[in-house]
């Protein structure tokens, strides 16, 4: 259904806390959470609060939850689509489904709308594709700008959106008064990852042999996504073995796995890049 296209999540639980690593990107949207928790304090002296950030990084880096977190942390709702629903739309269905988030969250401002994947929609126009095949795609982008062009800055709805290919977004959406501002979320170094794996060990029952730096020299090119992976692969390892705990040796295991995974991935997805 359409609201569930948009779920909107009343209650986001994250916090800046369950991201790890990122201190940049967190303190440039921790002025984001000031602005929707009292926007008077910004306006007040004729400033004009963003309409929206840009969040760009590699795939599973942690983009979505940095922009749960800021909705965790201002306590408002938190609305999201992704770009690739898009595709492939029937003609009128993305610009009156644009229509219609941006309805919804006027309603429910203050709040975060996020929109993950937007080079989907926001890929620049008339670029490398048939004559005609964009058009709706099109059609969507437009309806986008506008919403974000109708509504007041101090209307307390902020726009994230997330891609990994800021080069090919359409540059009207990067004009002053919509996306302008870039924040850039990096794939974690050593340091990073050795957060990312506290943060995702904490529910496990671990071993005493198990050493989170080890780990975090083990998983170079690791995004977030993929140490939170390796996490949960080692425990269901561990548990398939009849272990009391998980160990070193599962861990291996894990990365082993998760190593294979991205092979295989790329494999799939490289002839087309
Ligand atoms: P995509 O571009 O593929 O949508 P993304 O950048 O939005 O990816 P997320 O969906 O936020 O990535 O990350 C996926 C999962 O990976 C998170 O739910 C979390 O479990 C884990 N993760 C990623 N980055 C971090 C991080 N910095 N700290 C803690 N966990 C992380």
């Amino acid at each position: 259904s359409k609201a569930a296209l948009f779920d909107a999540e009343n209650k986001v639980k994250i916090t800046f806390e369950d991201v790890a690593g990122l201190d940049e990107a967190k303190e440039e949207v921790k002025e984001i959470v000031d602005f929707l928790k009292n926007p008077g304090k910004f306006t007040k002296l004729g400033g004009k609060i963003p309409k929206g950030a840009l969040l760009v990084g590699p795939p599973g880096t942690g983009k979505t939850l940095l922009a749960k977190a800021v909705a965790g942390e201002a306590a408002v709702p938190f609305f999201s689509l992704s770009g690739s629903d898009f595709v492939e739309m029937f003609v009128g269905v993305g610009a009156a489904r644009v229509r219609d988030l941006f309805k919804q969250a006027k309603e429910k401002a203050p709040c975060i709308v996020f929109i993950d994947e937007i080079d989907a929609i926001g890929r620049s126009r008339g670029r490398g594709q048939l004559p005609g095949a964009n058009d709706e795609r099109e059609n969507t982008l437009n309806s986008l700008l506008v919403e974000m062009d109708g509504f007041a800055t101090d209307s307390g709805v902020i726009i994230l959106a997330a891609t990994n290919r800021p080069d090919v977004l359409d540059s009207a959406l990067l004009r002053p008064g919509r996306f302008d501002r870039q924040i850039s979320i990096d794939k974690p170094d050593i340091v990073g990852r050795e957060h990312i794996f506290k943060v995702h060990l904490k529910p496990i029952k671990l071993d005493p042999t198990v050493d989170v730096k080890k780990l975090s020299a083990q998983t170079p090119g690791f995004a977030g996504a993929e140490i939170a992976n390796v996490c949960n692969e080692a425990a269901l390892i561990a548990a398939r073995r009849d272990k009391k705990a998980v160990d070193m040796q599962d861990f291996q295991d894990a990365i082993d796995r998760v190593i294979g995974g991205l092979e295989k991935k790329n494999k799939i997805i490289s002839p087309e890049e």
